[in-house]
């Protein structure tokens, strides 16, 4: 089939996607439109409440930072919303969908990007996304357990052209 074809030559990749909690309903989903008009498959979608201990394990490469308890205490706050976004080169396009963590600086260098206009500070920066492929397998694997490819709970915009 004309599909597996294709993803031979560019294969799907996954990455784990969070909306992070107090995100404002309006804006969460703006972001899972935008997501899926760049031509991203949301493979998994899930709202979770973190626990404290599943907040520090998620971030645990940063316990020795200044804002490690800044930061639990926001992930647990309320609901995240936990994404499986697939796509060739999702873990890079992703990023680049979110900009620079720090918002003030999103605003000057990537202004179209999530964080330049939804984020609040550089603590309350509305999304996360694996940095690298290794991140991203860890981390899905932590919030989901296996993939199964049998469980797209909402897949869209697979057969559009992303926009340019
Ligand atoms: P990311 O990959 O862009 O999310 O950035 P990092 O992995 O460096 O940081 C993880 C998260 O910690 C960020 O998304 C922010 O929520 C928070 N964070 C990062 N740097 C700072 C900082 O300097 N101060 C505070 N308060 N929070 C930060």
């Amino acid at each position: 089939e004309a599909e597996n074809e294709i993803s031979f030559f560019f294969p799907k990749e996954h990455t784990l996607a969070v909306i992070k909690p107090d995100t404002p309903e309006e804006h969460r989903e703006e972001i899972l439109k935008e997501i899926q008009a760049r031509g991203f498959t949301i493979s998994q979608l899930q709202e979770t409440v973190l626990s404290r201990e599943m907040a520090e394990e998620f971030y645990k490469e940063h316990q020795e930072k200044p804002f490690f308890s800044q930061l639990v205490d926001y992930m647990c706050r309320g609901p995240c919303t936990m994404l499986i976004l697939t796509k060739e080169n999702a873990v890079e396009e992703w990023r680049a969908m979110m900009g620079p963590t720090d918002p003030s600086k999103a605003k000057e260098t990537a202004p179209e990007s999530l964080r330049a206009r939804f984020a609040k500070d550089i603590l309350e920066n509305t999304v996360h996304g694996s940095s690298n492929k290794q991140h991203a397998q860890e981390k899905i694997h932590f919030v989901f357990g296996e993939i199964s490819s049998e469980s797209e709970v909402v897949s869209a915009g697979e057969d559009e052209e992303p926009p340019p």
